[in-house]
């Protein structure tokens, strides 16, 4: 076989998006296990991917992340969460399962049946919420929603020493076991977590090309901690940023599965999306503007969404420092709070593009104007 042959083979057998230093990226924030208060994993990831373009790299007192690129020029607080619904274990049982308070908005219909990873101190446990067998099911319990406090996580053991003896016991973290997969050679990937990785993965691909770029602001690029708990970590961000404006990344909700256009407007793969208004925030509407005179300018489509049952930490940054205009822009998500979700790749580019336009166009008279609101 000649060496040229041999190039080709070892090549073309490799699939593509092993090369592909973004996938690469989203892989491994998807899979980063970081419930409510357990964002450990997520930061280290995000440190490191930020570390580079930053100027300096600080954290607040509850564990968000605040780097900083720019020295001079109004601060632009650009926000995504690192913490992903998930749960801690409550208590074991005698025969060793173990039951669980969630943490975040989970439906009852999505914890059964699942596969679970329980972050203990030897390492993670794997786990799995059973379901009651069909063999023995009544005909009018069939179709019936079980409660997430009839459910076990069952990780094998016969007894509670068994489980502790596994390294976990009440207080240990449980995320999703769910692996990211580029679904079938398309543009599309699924994965647990894309509520807020995504966001986070926006942010490092922005910091890098905003890194080579001019413009006259003082970035604080804010990764925060406890979002799907109350976005709880934004208030504190917030406070230590001490934003003149602010951008919240987020995953978007389509509707284009089973949604009723009332419910949200978004549909996967038609761009980058906008927050018009969430049960949380209402935006800024000259920044929505400045959003929209951006997306044309690019030539990017713009998607708008109102959702009733949301809330993301824009509406934490907006009510700090006296006050601070705010926009949440979004990557779509189908299926977010649940095991398996999917994202677009070119949505996602998009909205790269999207964010390092605007912050582009803001300097300080464009960030004044924003702030300005006399009559
Ligand atoms: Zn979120």
């Amino acid at each position: 076989m000649s060496r040229v042959f041999y190039f080709f083979l070892t090549v073309t057998a490799f699939p593509l998006w092993a090369q592909d230093p973004t996938v690469d990226l989203l892989r491994k924030l998807a899979d980063a296990p970081g419930p409510p208060g357990f964002e450990e994993p997520v930061r280290k990831l995000m440190v490191e991917a930020l570390k580079p373009y930053a100027q300096s790299i600080r954290y607040d007192g509850m564990g968000s992340i605040l780097a900083t690129q720019g020295a001079e020029g109004p601060r632009i607080m650009v926000d995504a969460h690192m913490d992903e619904l998930g749960g801690v274990v409550r208590r074991i049982t005698p025969r060793g399962l173990l039951t669980m308070q969630m943490l975040g908005g989970w439906l009852d219909q999505a914890l059964v049946d699942q596969r679970w990873t329980i972050i203990g101190s030897k390492g993670p446990v794997h786990a799995v919420t059973g379901i009651r067998d069909a063999h023995v099911v009544p005909a009018e319990e069939r179709a019936r929603v079980f409660s997430r406090d009839s459910l076990f996580l069952d990780v094998g053991a016969q007894s509670e020493i068994e489980v502790r003896n596994m390294g976990i016991g009440p207080g240990s973290p449980v995320v999703p076991d769910a692996p990211f997969t580029v679904l079938n050679g398309t543009d599309n990937y699924l994965g647990k977590g894309w509520d807020d990785r995504a966001g986070c993965a926006v942010i490092v691909e922005a910091i890098r090309r905003l890194a080579s770029l001019p413009h006259g602001n003082q970035i604080i690029w804010a990764l925060t901690t406890q979002e799907e708990v109350g976005l709880r970590g934004a208030h504190t961000a917030a406070d230590a940023a001490r934003p003149d404006i602010g951008i919240a990344l987020e995953a978007g909700v389509t509707g284009d599965v089973n949604g009723r256009p009332e419910e949200s407007q978004e549909k996967l793969g038609g761009g980058p999306g906008i927050f018009l208004y969430n049960s949380s925030q209402v935006p800024n509407r000259k920044f929505v503007d400045l959003v929209k005179e951006t997306a044309a300018a690019k030539k990017l489509p713009l998607q708008f969404d109102l959702v009733q049952g949301y809330g993301d930490d824009s509406a934490e940054i907006q009510k700090s420092n006296g006050g601070v205009p705010t926009v949440c822009l979004l990557v779509p998500v189908r299926y977010t709070h649940a095991h398996n979700g999917i994202m677009n790749r070119r949505d996602f580019d998009q909205a790269v593009e999207l964010l390092v336009a605007l912050i582009e166009r803001l300097d300080a008279p464009a960030v004044q104007k924003l702030r300005d609101f006399t009559p």
